[in-house]
């Protein structure tokens, strides 16, 4: 299925571009919730981060802190969100792996809600078991 970010890769409809390499793009949101908020996104078309090969997401882990610095220093900013929705229920509008980068500045920026629980032994435990043997499957 073709995306937004599909179209934006092929030239279909332009962007204000960033950053490009073999791997990466990176432009500005066409909504943002700051001033620089700037998308990431592999070529790798894929819809979810779990799903890219380990090349796409190393050029990403690359990139991704350059183009931080540059959104930091075009918008003056200190501080900033990196973030990153995957699925429906996790606020994900574009079904394109894409990561936000949100400069947080003079009250604009991303808003974060958390509602924290405690981890408890037994939990932890069923946790770590599931969580080697899938790392073990790799
Ligand atoms: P999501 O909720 O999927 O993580 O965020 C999708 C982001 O893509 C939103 O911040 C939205 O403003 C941005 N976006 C949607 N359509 C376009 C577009 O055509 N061009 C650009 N540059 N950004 C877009």
């Amino acid at each position: 299925m073709s995306t937004i970010f599909d179209k934006i890769l092929g030239g279909e409809i332009p962007c204000h571009r960033v950053y490009e390499d073999d791997h990466v793009l990176a432009f500005l949101d066409i909504a943002p919730l700051s001033k620089g908020h700037t998308l990431v996104i592999p070529k790798e078309a894929k819809a979810h981060l779990h799903e890219l090969s380990d090349e796409s997401a190393a050029a990403l882990g690359r990139a991704l802190p350059r183009i931080c610095r540059a959104v930091l220093a075009a918008s003056g900013a200190s501080a900033y969100n990196v973030l990153q929705n995957n699925g429906v229920k996790a606020h994900q509008a574009v079904r394109y792996v894409h990561f936000h980068i949100v400069p947080k500045k003079s009250g604009r920026g991303l808003g974060i809600g958390w509602d924290p629980a405690i981890l408890d032994d037994e939990t932890a435990r069923e946790l770590l078991e599931a969580m080697h043997a899938a790392l073990a499957a790799e």
